[in-house]
C-alpha cells in the first residue's frame, strides 16, 4: 500500500515529516521536513553528507539522498503532528549498496524470485535506567529473580502502557509486555510480519521506546550488556518462510512440526553462524552477553555455542512450536535491517545447498555443554567475529560484497578505537606490574 504523503499531511494534520534512515551501525538519522516540501522529497530525496554518518564514504562523495518509502508512514504517537517515514539511500542515481535497508530489500527480492517470503517477529529487550545511564531507574527493583515481577512491572505501567497503546493504535497487534530476567529490564511483543515490515517496526520501536522513556524522565537502553552481573538485552527472532498464505516451514509430519525446507534453512543458519555473528552481535559489548558467566538470576539466557534443540532455551536455535524456529543469538544493538538480511541470506544458502543441520541436541547447554566435543563455539570478541565474516565469501556475496567490505572496514576501525583505549580494568590490573 502506498500513501500520498502530501495528502496524508492534509488529512491527518501532519506538519513535519522525519525522513529517517538507519546507518551501518544501526543509528537512525533524519531530516525534519515541513509538510509543504514532502512531495519533492519523495521525488528527489532528502540530501545528506554520508560521511557524517556511520557509512563508508568520504567528504568528497556526492550528496546522498534518502527517499522516503510512503508505505512506512507512522504518525508519532507521542507527537502526532510529526510523521516518520523510513527512507532508502540513493547516490548518483543508484541505490547505495551499503544502505542497510537496501541490503535487506535485495535479499527479499532474491527470496521472492525463488517463491519465498520470510516472515519474522522480534523480541526487543531493553532496560529502563536513570537519565545519566549509571543505574536502574527503579531502586526497589532488586529481586534476585525479577523475571515477570508484577510489582516492578506495574511501577513502570505509565511507560509500558503508553508504548503498548501506541502499538495497538498503529495496528501492530501487540500481545504481551513483561518484566524480563534482569532488574530494570522489560520486553514487549507484537505480531510477526513480513521481514521488511518487521525491520521498519523494529527500528521505529527503538526510537519510540527511547522517546517515551525520555518523556517520563527515564532512559531506555538496548545495550547488549549494560550491567555485568545481570542478564543482557537479547533480540530473539522467530522466522518462517511463506508462499502466499502457506507457511512452508510447517509440516505436521516433520520432526517437531518442521518441513524439510525449514531444516535446510536451519542448516544454513547454523552453517553460517560464525560468519554473520558480526552482524547480529555488532558491538564490542555484544560479546560480554553471549560469552558471559551465569548472571545473578542464575542464567544468561544467551548462547555460547552453535547448536539447536526443541523447546529448550539454552541453545542458539530453539524450536518452540510447529512451523517456525527462534534464533536467540542477536542482541539489542543489532541493526534491524541487517538482522533480517543475515538470517535470510544464511537460510537461503542452506536451502540452495540442501544443508543438513544435523541432529538436535536435547541437553541443557548451560549445565552439560562442556561434555560435547564437536560443538562449535561462537566468537569470543568482535575482532574474531569480523575476521570470520570477512572469510565468509558466500555470505558476503549474498549480502553484497560492497556492503560487506564497508561493514568490515568501519567495524574494524571501531574495534581499533576500543582496543586503543586504556580501560579502568587495565590500569587496576597492570599499574603495579
Ligand atoms: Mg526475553
Amino acid at each position: 500500500m502506498t500513501t500520498d504523503l502530501e495528502l496524508a499531511a492534509q488529512e491527518r494534520g501532519i506538519k513535519y515529516f522525519l525522513v529517517s534512515f538507519t546507518d551501518l551501525f544501526g543509528a537512525q538519522r533524519a531530516k525534519l521536513v515541513p509538510a509543504a516540501a514532502i512531495g519533492e522529497m519523495v521525488r528527489a530525496g532528502a540530501g545528506f553528507a554520508g560521511f557524517a554518518t556511520w557509512l563508508d564514504m568520504t567528504p568528497a562523495d556526492s550528496d546522498m539522498f534518502a527517499r522516503p518509502d510512503p508505505a512506512t508512514l507512522i504518525q508519532l504517537p507521542w507527537k502526532p503532528e510529526v510523521g516518520w517515514v523510513a527512507a532508502d539511500l540513493w547516490m548518483d542515481g543508484k541505490p547505495v549498496e551499503q544502505g542497510p535497508r537496501n541490503v535487506l530489500k535485495r535479499l527479499i527480492a532474491t527470496a521472492a524470485a525463488q517463491g519465498y517470503e520470510m516472515k519474522s517477529g522480534v523480541e526487543c529487550e531493553y532496560f529502563l535506567i536513570t537519565p545519566d545511564g549509571t543505574a536502574i531507574s527503579d531502586a526497589a527493583d532488586h529481586q534476585a529473580k525479577p523475571c515477570y515481577d508484577q510489582q516492578a512491572l506495574m511501577r513502570r505501567y505509565d511507560v509500558i502502557a503508553e508504548i503498548c497503546d501506541a502499538m495497538l493504535a498503529l495496528g501492530w497487534k501487540p500481545y504481551q509486555n513483561d518484566h524480563e530476567d534482569a532488574n530494570g529490564q522489560f520486553e514487549m511483543n507484537w505480531e510477526y510480519d513480513s521481514a521488511l515490515i518487521t525491520a521498519d517496526r523494529h527500528a521505529f520501536f527503538k526510537f519510540m521506546a527511547k522517546s517515551i522513556a525520555e518523556k517520563h524522565g527515564l532512559r531506555a537502553t538496548f545495550m547488549p550488556k549494560p550491567f555485568a552481573h545481570l542478564t543482557g538485552n537479547g533480540c530473539h527472532a522467530h522466522v518462517s518462510l511463506w508462499r502466499g498464505e502457506k507457511n512452508l516451514f510447517h509440516d505436521e509430519a516433520g520432526e517437531l512440526g518442521l518441513s524439510a525446507l525449514a531444516y535446510n534453512f536451519l542448516g544454513g543458519i547454523l552453517n553460517h553462524a560464525e560468519g554473520f555473528v558480526a552482524l547480529t552481535n555488532p558491538t564490542v559489548n555484544s560479546y560480554k552477553r553471549i560469552n558471559a558467566p551465569a548472571t545473578r538470576s542464575g542464567a544468561t539466557w544467551s548462547p555460547n555455542t552453535i547448536s539447536y534443540t526443541g523447546n529448550n532455551r539454552t541453545h542458539m536455535v530453539r524450536i518452540p512450536d510447529a512451523g517456525r524456529f527462534e534464533i536467540r543469538l542477536a542482541d539489542g544493538a543489532v541493526n534491524p535491517y541487517l538482522l533480517q538480511a543475515a538470517y535470510l541470506a544464511a537460510g537461503l544458502d542452506g536451502i540452495a545447498s540442501s544443508t543438513d543441520p544435523g541432529k538436535r541436541l536435547d541437553i541443557n547447554m548451560y549445565e552439560d555443554g562442556h561434555t560435547l566435543k564437536d560443538v562449535r563455539k561462537l566468537p569470543l570478541n568482535l575482532l574474531d567475529a569480523l575476521r570470520a565474516f570477512d572469510k565468509a565469501d558466500a555470505l558476503k556475496a549474498a549480502l553484497g560484497t560492497g556492503f560487506a567490505a564497508s561493514y568490515v572496514k568501519l567495524k574494524t576501525a571501531e574495534w581499533n578505537a576500543y582496543s586503543g583505549a586504556i580501560s579502568d580494568w587495565e590500569r587496576a590490573a597492570t599499574l603495579d606490574c
